[in-house]
Parts: C-alpha cells; structure tokens; sequence
C-alpha cells in the first residue's frame, strides 16, 4: 500500500453519500497511516463528522489491498511532527499549498482497522483479512446454514469450486468471489448472504 504512493479514499459527505478521491499526502508506521488534509477542506470536515474510511490501491493489475478504519486527528501537541514528516516525503504539497502554514492543516490518524488483500488473478481468487490496532474484521459473502440437506447443486454452479461437503457443507472464505451464484441455486435457501 505504501509502494502505491497515491490511493483512493472514501469518506461519507455530510449528506451520508459517498466520497472518494486520490491522495498522496499520507505517511506509513507500523502502528498507523497518517493522512494531512488542509482543515477547510471538505475531507477533513467529513472525517471529523464520520470518522470511519476506506484506502485502496492496486498492488498490481487485478489485485488490491484495502484499508478499512477509523481516522482520527494526532493530538494537538504531535501534530506539526506529522505535519513535517508528510511534508518532508511529499514535497510537492509545499508547491500545491505555497501559502499553507503549518496551523491550516490537520494531521489524521488511523490506527484501528483491518485490510483485505484481493487477489482476483489467481486461480482460485484469494481473498485474506488482516486486523490492526484494536480494529475487528468486518467480513461480507455468503454462508451455508443447517437447513444445508448436502445435495451438493451449489458446488456445481460455484465458479471458484470453493464450496465443499459437510454438514453443513462449507464455503471456503477465502477463495469465494461473493457472486452470490450459490445461493440462487440451493433448493433448500440454505444459502444467505451475511
Ligand atoms: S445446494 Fe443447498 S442444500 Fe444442496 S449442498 Fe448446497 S447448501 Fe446444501
Ligand atoms: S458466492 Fe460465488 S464464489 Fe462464493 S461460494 Fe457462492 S458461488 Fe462460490
């Protein structure tokens, strides 16, 4: 994620919509990313609304990493450290804001959080969750319930050939491409999503 430089960033706007956008103004520890915004910007008021947000890059075509979180401003006293240390990596931000001081900006933290690494070019898919801080994973797809009479039609109509016997029979989490393919087909509706 580091590597990227630049990465999309979704914050939810006042209105409760999406809102994403490029950054590069961002600084990797290994406890937390910190992100600079300028504090009239509506990124910056967005996260002190909602503090909850999204990074995504791509390591490579057809694979990316997300970081799932919560921001939150650097105490007062340690943020122009962070201010520096952004401003010292991307010196373009001097030239973007030539006449930005130090007290216009507002250094966030996100230290709580998990990632997803997706990997859509292997075969199977590989789909791997990681938490950080004290963040919890927060999974989506599919999961086979006991009403499961173990026919076996979902492991035909499965295209990542992730489901397997059982009683219940399973879903292998991290190869499934959350299509929903499965649950369409189940004669019993063993399968929701979750
Ligand atoms: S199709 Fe439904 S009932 Fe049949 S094995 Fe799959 S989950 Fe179980
Ligand atoms: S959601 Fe798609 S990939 Fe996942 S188990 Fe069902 S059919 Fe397979």
């Amino acid at each position: 994620m580091q590597a990227a430089g630049t990465l999309a960033c979704a914050t939810r706007g006042t209105d409760g919509a999406p809102r994403v956008r490029f950054l590069s103004g961002l600084h990797f520890e290994l406890d937390a990313v910190y992100l600079l915004a300028s504090r009239g910007m509506p990124f910056a008021r967005q996260l002190m609304r909602d503090n909850r947000i999204q990074l995504l890059a791509e390591a490579r075509p057809g694979v990316s990493i997300r970081l799932t979180g919560r921001a939150v401003p650097v105490p007062e006293e340690e943020q122009v450290r962070w201010r520096l240390v952004i401003f010292d990596e991307r010196p373009q931000y001097r030239e973007l804001y030539p006449a930005l001081k130090y007290d216009d900006s507002l250094v966030f933290a996100v230290r709580d959080g998990f990632f997803e690494w997706l990997d859509l070019v292997s075969d199977p898919i590989l789909r791997v969750y990681v938490p950080f801080g004290k963040g919890e994973v927060q999974t989506s797809g599919y999961k086979i319930s006991d009403r499961c009479a173990r026919c076996g039609t979902c492991t035909a109509s499965c295209p990542q050939r992730c489901i397997v016997p059982g009683d219940p029979f399973r879903i292998v989490q991290e190869h499934c491409l959350q299509c929903g393919a499965c649950a369409e087909t189940c004669p019993r509706g063993a399968i929701s999503a979750v």
